[in-house]
């Protein structure tokens, strides 16, 4: 017996699914990150439209039996199109998308007001995008609960110096002093680094990204935290395989 039920999401990733449909990969609010065929989604005018970034309260039916969602209709809150005019903002988009995918592992509401914002702010906002996405792994390390007070080290406790540059941990996946870090680490996160994701941390997400930050600083640490998520989803990005968002800073 089908259910009716429906929830805010947003699509994560959309493939072809037999010749008209599509699969949809949701996350949203009340049911984390579920798998939604779109039946005739590629032909019918009619059809329901949800593209990747789309934002919308969904309304599906859900087969208890075969544990699978079917779309049957959306109120788009934001389409988010005008990201895919840029290609960088596209990139950082969807690693938004595959990051959270590949972490699934924080609270779906916070992660759908992480993301939600996220998208967001790169539709508004789009001189601002590589602190978008410093904010965007930022916060998300948050949700997922790997972030670690940046004031002193998480294995040996000492308080770092002010000047300190830290290094890594990989046994921990988390910055610490250079005597407690894995000897084939190169991450290594300096004072200025630090100080501004410490300043950051208890921001909002909007006021954060207004935060000042120097083209130099701005690309060491996007280039820090695209390393940092690489390891926490433990292996390659397929959106950082391009080499897009490694470039300089924007600003
Ligand atoms: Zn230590």
């Amino acid at each position: 017996m089908e259910r009716n039920v429906s929830s805010l999401a947003i699509v994560l990733h959309s493939q072809r699914y037999g010749q008209l449909n599509r699969r949809l990969k949701l996350l949203s609010v009340d049911y984390g990150i579920i798998d939604v065929i779109s039946y005739g989604a590629r032909k019918s005018l009619k059809s329901v439209k949800a593209e990747v970034f789309t934002d919308a309260q969904f309304f599906l039916y859900y087969n208890p039996v075969k544990k699978d969602y079917t779309l049957k209709d959306a109120e788009v809150v934001a389409t988010h199109d005008d990201i895919r005019d840029d290609l960088v903002r596209t990139y950082c988009a969807l690693l938004f998308c595959e990051l959270v995918l590949k972490t699934n592992g924080g609270e779906s509401a916070g992660e759908y007001q992480l993301l939600s914002t996220a998208l967001d702010l790169l539709s508004e906002a789009p001189l601002y995008s590589d602190r978008i996405l410093i904010q965007f792994i930022h916060r998300l390390t948050d949700l997922l609960g790997l972030r670690t007070d940046l004031s002193s080290c998480p294995i040996c406790e000492r308080e770092y110096g002010q000047q300190e540059v830290l290094s890594f941990s990989s046994a921990l996946s988390c910055p610490c002093c250079s005597e407690c870090a894995s000897l084939e680490s190169n991450m290594l996160l300096p004072p200025g680094a630090r100080r501004y994701l410490v300043a950051t941390s208890s921001l909002g997400y909007e006021e954060s990204v207004l935060v000042e930050l120097s083209p130099t600083a701005t690309s060491r640490i996007k280039n820090y935290l695209l390393r940092y998520a690489q390891i926490i989803t433990g292996g390659t990005l397929k959106t950082l395989s391009a080499g897009i968002l490694q470039g300089a800073a924007d600003q």
